[in-house]
């Protein structure tokens, strides 16, 4: 009995221990089965890893839109290429180039409309010259192109790339144009290596604001204009919140009774250092810069305030202001004009908005709706500075304005040429064919008044008449009924009466 145990207990250990083994053996597989997936997984890791970074690779310094350099890119191989051109004293040109009006096609495209004529902007630009050592897009609109070219070949070059830009766009079924501006700076003739991207984009801006659609070469005077011109953004920046612009008012009067119709309002900056500046030098730097919005609502404002104070002395004239092309594309500026009319208690009839030729024409669709919806309001709309920008009968017919302003430049003349009578009398003849009354601007001379009266314009604006004045220079001279620079006495009398050809409210 005690050997059975004896050989039974053996058995028990032998299997144990042959069990013991098994499970060992099959632990070991499972480890390693385990520790061959984990390294499968990291292979397969380490591969997509890799693919990533190659993709990554392939992605950094593209424009996602384009397809071309980024500006990291361009940088390098713009050091690349200096170092060459200093070993074998070649030159170099970069080429900044910037659509014209871009802004105002994605505003009324929208932006998908926008991003593909920016792509193909970018193809044409690939292509035209066929011969850049880098292309690159800088963000925006605004290309940059590297050419080892002198400056000849870099002006030529230029206007090549003018040539293909200028080419109609097609996205869906629309046909756009768009021009161009190129900045051209010249290596090592304009400067250091470090500089000569800022000085090609100098250059490009330098052709934007005489209209674009051009090129030029870097001039160091651009480079201080730049500096004043920032200098000068800063301070309008101040200005506006402290309270610096100031309104100055011109009248317009009856061409037939000389009674004053109407006070323009017009933008001074008093600049604690420079003394008064024009709205010629700092109105298109708050377009271009995002500072008209503030300061077109601040002249709404101002003006309609201003007409109140009159209307409580007794003072009736119409109160006109100038509406800015960023104030024409914002959707709620005739609900401003209103909300403007409404706190000083003016009645629309009294309020003129000018808006110049040149931005009713931009966007005509837009600009009726707008015209349309300020007319619906009861305020008068003045087309200004008639004569200046390219409309068509046709599309002045469909916008509905009350006034055209004749521009200065038309005026000036008008005295000694036969021509310019011959074209005042056609623009007053456009006028009247449109049912719109007319305004002459900038008379200065007793001839030129004769002549503006003989071929029908209602009414005169200049400083024959008066020149612009604060409100209460206006108002003083209105009761002491003295003539203000050589205008006539009979206007105290006019300023208190309703004018006969503007019906009053
Ligand atoms: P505009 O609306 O056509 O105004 C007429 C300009 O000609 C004014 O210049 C006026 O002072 C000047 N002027 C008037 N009569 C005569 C004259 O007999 N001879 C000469 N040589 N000039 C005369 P200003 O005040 O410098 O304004 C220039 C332009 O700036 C204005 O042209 C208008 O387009 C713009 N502007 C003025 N104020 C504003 C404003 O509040 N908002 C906007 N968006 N633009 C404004
Ligand atoms: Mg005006
Ligand atoms: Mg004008």
């Amino acid at each position: 009995m005690g050997s059975l145990a004896a050989d039974v207990s053996s058995l028990v250990r032998a299997d144990l221990l042959a069990w013991s083994l098994g499970a060992c053996v099959g632990l070991l597989v499972l480890l390693a089965l385990e520790h061959w997936r984990v390294v499968r997984s990291r292979q397969h890791l380490a591969k997509r890893l890799q693919a990533a970074n190659s993709q990554l690779e392939d992605l950094r310094g593209r424009d996602v839109l384009t397809g071309l350099m980024t500006r990291a890119d361009f940088e390098r191989s713009l050091d690349e290429a200096v170092l060459a051109c200093n070993r074998d004293g070649a030159s170099l040109a970069v080429l900044y180039v910037g659509l014209d009006n871009f802004r105002s096609l994605n505003e009324a495209y929208g932006h998908t409309v926008g991003d593909a004529v920016l792509a193909q902007a970018a193809d044409r630009l690939r292509t035209a010259l066929g011969v850049q050592l880098a292309l690159a897009r800088l963000g925006g609109d605004e290309y940059v192109l590297l050419l080892a070219a002198t400056d000849d070949e870099a002006a030529d070059a230029a206007e090549q790339l003018l040539r293909e830009l200028h080419r109609p766009y097609g996205v869906d079924a629309l046909s756009l144009r768009l021009g161009a501006s190129v900045g051209i700076a010249i290596y090592p003739d304009h400067g250091a290596r470090p500089r000569l991207l800022g000085c090609a984009a100098v250059a490009m801006r330098s052709v934007k604001q005489l209209g674009g659609g051009g090129h030029a070469f870097y001039d160091p005077a651009l480079a201080v204009d730049e500096r004043d011109k920032a200098e000068l953004l800063q301070a309008l920046r101040r200005a506006v919140e402290q309270g610096q612009l100031q309104l100055v008012y011109q009248p317009k009067v009856d061409a037939q009774s000389l009674q004053i119709t109407a006070a323009e309002a017009l933008l001074r900056w008093e600049h604690p250092q420079r003394g008064t500046i024009g709205p010629a030098v700092f109105v298109p730097l708050a377009e271009r810069h995002g500072l008209m919005g503030p300061i077109g609502h601040w002249v709404i404002n101002e003006a309609c305030r201003q007409a109140a104070q009159w209307r409580g002395l007794g003072l009736r004239m119409r109160v006109a202001v100038n509406i800015s092309g960023h104030q024409m594309r914002q959707d709620d500026l005739v609900q401003h004009i209103a909300a403007a009319l409404q706190r000083h208690g003016i009645p629309a009839g009294r309020l003129t908005c000018e808006i110049t030729e040149s931005v009713a024409m931009e966007d005509t669709a837009h600009t009726r709706a707008t015209f349309e919806r300020l007319r619906q309001l009861g305020v008068h709309v003045s087309i200004d500075d008639f004569g200046t920008g390219h409309s068509s009968l046709a599309s002045l017919r469909r916008l509905p304005a009350a006034e055209l302003k004749i521009d200065r430049a038309f005026v000036t003349d008008l005295g000694q040429s036969e021509r310019a009578r011959s074209i005042g009398k056609a623009l007053v003849d456009v006028a009247r064919t449109l049912d719109l009354r007319v305004v002459a601007e900038g008379v200065e001379t007793t001839e030129q008044r004769d002549v503006l009266v003989a071929l029908g314009c209602d009414e005169l604006q200049g400083y024959l008449f008066a020149r612009p004045m604060t409100a209460t220079a206006l108002a003083l001279w209105a009761e002491r009924d003295e003539p203000h620079d050589g205008a006539p006495s009979d206007f105290r009398a006019s300023l208190f009466d309703p004018t006969a050809t503007m019906p009053l409210d």
